[in-house]
């Protein structure tokens, strides 16, 4: 299928990464990266779906032939079709890599093989090739540490002291762990110090076992190698098995404190507000956030107040992203910690143009939020969400304010939140619109909804189907903890009586 999308592409470069990401060490799975870096295209899941189901050898060459019949390729058009492909750390990755390839190779593409890569280098590697830019690693890694450089240029790494310290890592006993030490040398002359755990070395250490991201922000308890004892109030971070989420804690008691993606989308959205605000010249750009409805209301309130767009889409990093285009300059997050910022043409544009008027000697007045706008873009993997991108987005947004981490927790409080789960006969019977926030059918489910949740302070719950079993998730918040409780279970016993619950 790889190949079929280089060919799609007139024979442009496209990617192909060998990881399940978060999950287990058993499990291995594969990521397609399009020639411009973006994830697969949503209308071509279903072909996907095929060739992965698919039983026997024949199945698979008569999905792949009805695919490139639809798509109008042939397999020997055009002749210079390639596929980067690269692994994760899974024991089963290289085995699957060079069964990969011999798929590629067999549809008549070159298989381009690059060994271990984090996926979001997959894709920022591959968007390179097709820009006529250095398709490498030490071309990332430069991108990521100059960008960041000259992001804090002029911010004093002692001015607050939490950002002197050393950033811990927790690389989820990945890929990532290496990766960052081979960053790690190029981000010390700008003051940014890391320590790297769990980064797969040592032989007790499983991957995404009692580790990384998904573990921290599922659990909200420290991953393995961390203790209170020792790491209490410090800055830390933990990534996922592939490098493309990330969320920041602080160790305490009894529980850590936890920046999931809803506090770096926070965080990222509003400092990069506060810098186009400060650019006369940008003023016409339009910026904003995209958000799902499991986002706190409290962010959202924040992001609202601070002169940011929020749009709510449903669930799943493809709509978030998709969502992020329609804004000049766009932010997403996912509560897991996946996301990213994307400039568009427009704003790439209007901000080199404002470069150039500076560089002639105009406009002196906003050449530092300008100057850190142009190195925000270059440090930030705009491909996909990124754990060693936003790690340094962070950094740089945190020196910038001289924040410490309890200045970033106190930017907003989260409202008391809670989700359970009905168990219903028939799941389908359940749809609905608003990016997931309104129940249009079974009719009457709503507005028994709006009912309950107006008798609340701050209160709001919605509806979903479950995408796999016949179950109906229910999602409340409110203002305190006890009316939350109370609200979702008001809003499950409607779901119960309505939906046909068992
Ligand atoms: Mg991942």
């Amino acid at each position: 299928m790889a190949a079929v999308r280089s060919l799609v592409a007139g024979g442009k470069t496209s990617g192909l990464m060998v990881t399940a990401s978060h999950n287990p060490a058993c499990d291995n799975g594969v990521k397609l990266v399009e020639p411009n870096g973006a994830m697969l295209p949503v209308d071509m899941e279903p072909w996907a779906t095929q060739l992965a189901t698919a039983e026997t050898d024949d199945a698979v060459v008569s999905v792949l032939d009805e695919m490139m019949n639809a798509l109008k390729v042939s397999r020997s058009s055009p002749s210079s079709s390639r596929v980067i492909i690269a692994h994760d750390t899974r024991d089963s990755s290289v085995r699957l890599a060079h069964a990969a390839a011999s798929g590629v190779t067999a549809m008549g593409a070159e298989a381009d093989m690059r060994g271990l890569l984090t996926t979001p280098q997959c894709h920022f590697i591959t968007a390179a090739a097709n820009l006529g830019l250095e398709e490498t690693e030490e071309y990332y890694y430069r991108e990521l540490a100059e960008g960041f450089a000259a992001a804090v240029q002029g911010c004093s790494s002692s001015s607050s002291s939490s950002c002197a310290a050393a950033l811990i890592v927790d690389a989820a006993n990945g890929v990532g762990g290496a990766k960052l030490r081979a960053l790690a040398p190029l981000l010390t002359s700008a003051g940014l110090t890391v320590e790297v755990r769990n980064d797969g070395t040592q032989a007790e250490g499983v991957l995404n076992h009692l580790v990384g991201a998904d573990f921290v922000q599922k659990e909200k308890v420290l991953p393995q190698n961390f203790s209170v004892e020792t790491d209490v109030g410090k800055r830390c971070c933990s990534m996922d098995g592939d490098a493309d989420r990330l969320v920041y804690f602080v160790p305490g008691s009894p529980c850590l404190q936890l920046f999931d993606g809803d506090r770096i989308a926070a965080l990222a959205a509003s400092y990069t507000r506060e810098l186009i605000d400060r650019v006369p010249a940008l003023q016409g750009l339009t910026m904003g956030i995209v958000q799902t409805a499991y986002a706190n209301g409290a962010s959202t309130a924040y992001l609202k107040q601070s002169g940011v767009d929020v749009v709510l889409t449903p669930t799943g990093v493809k709509w978030l992203h998709e969502a992020a285009h329609q804004f000049d300059v766009g932010v997403y997050f996912e509560a897991n910690g996946h996301g990213t910022i994307l400039f568009s043409p427009r704003a790439t544009q209007a901000i080199e143009d404002e470069m150039m008027r500076n560089n002639n000697g105009n406009g002196k007045s906003s050449t530092t939020a300008l100057t850190r706008l142009v190195a925000m873009k270059r440090m930030v993997n705009q491909t996909v969400g990124d754990a060693l991108s936003v790690m340094l987005l962070c950094e740089a947004v945190l020196r910038c304010k001289s924040w410490s981490l309890d200045d970033w927790a106190t930017m907003y409080e989260d409202l008391p939140s809670r989700q359970l789960k009905v168990k219903v006969q028939d799941r389908t019977v359940i749809t609905t619109t608003n990016a997931e926030t309104i129940c249009v059918t079974p009719k009457g489910v709503q507005p028994a909804i709006d009912a309950v949740v107006a008798k609340y302070a701050s209160g709001r719950a919605f509806v979903r189907p479950s995408g796999t079993e016949d179950v109906v998730r229910v999602y409340a918040e409110a203002e305190s903890q006890d009316a939350t409780e109370q609200l979702a279970r008001e809003v499950a016993e409607i779901v119960r009586t309505m939906c046909g619950g068992i």
